[in-house]
């Protein structure tokens, strides 16, 4: 099966983490719920303190940014972990950016995650894919190893996914 699931099918998968603000800050369990709840399938998790390597990879597009410096310190310095996790469900890349709400929170809408919990764009506490692309990338570099995804059934599909 592809890393990322299939675009635009029940198998899409994005790459979504709880920073080390929101697992300092005890918001792990509210995050995870607000997936779980929405119905998408949890096939990988862990805490993890990333290298520097993975998080200059993982943010690599924002290498020329001021904040790039202070943004990798704050994902890799170990004062608390990251919690890293992919999640599979209809459209979840999208809906997962929708559900995480703008990177600044004070355009976050009310309701989404940095809209709820959050004030400033360097300590908004989550992560989510923003294309499928990303979700290919993001997967790989954080869950690179053969089994770290789990490939299961939910008995709760017939009753999310059926269109009748
Ligand atoms: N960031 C920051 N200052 C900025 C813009 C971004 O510290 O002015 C951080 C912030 O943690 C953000 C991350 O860099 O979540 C990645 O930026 P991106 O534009 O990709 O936002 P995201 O995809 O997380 O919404
Ligand atoms: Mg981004």
């Amino acid at each position: 099966k592809p890393i990322a699931g299939v675009k635009g099918s029940f198998s899409e998968r994005t790459f979504i983490a709880v920073k080390p603000d929101g697992v300092q800050r005890g918001l792990v369990a509210k995050i995870i719920s607000r997936f779980e709840e929405r119905g998408y399938k949890l096939v990988g998790l862990k805490a993890v303190v990333p290298s520097k390597e993975l998080a200059e990879e993982h943010y690599a597009d924002l290498k020329s940014k001021p904040f790039f410096g202070g943004l990798v310190d704050y994902m890799t310095n170990g004062k608390a972990p990251v919690v890293a996790m992919v999640w599979e469900g209809k459209d979840v890349i999208r809906q997962g950016r929708v559900m995480i709400g703008a990177t600044n929170p004070l355009d976050a809408a009310p309701g989404t995650i940095r809209g709820q919990y959050t004030q400033v764009v360097g300590r908004n506490i989550v992560h989510g894919s923003d294309s499928f692309e990303s979700a290919e990338k993001e997967i790989g570099l954080w869950f690179g190893k053969a089994g770290e995804l789990i490939d299961w059934t939910s008995a709760n599909e017939q009753w999310i996914l059926s269109d009748n």
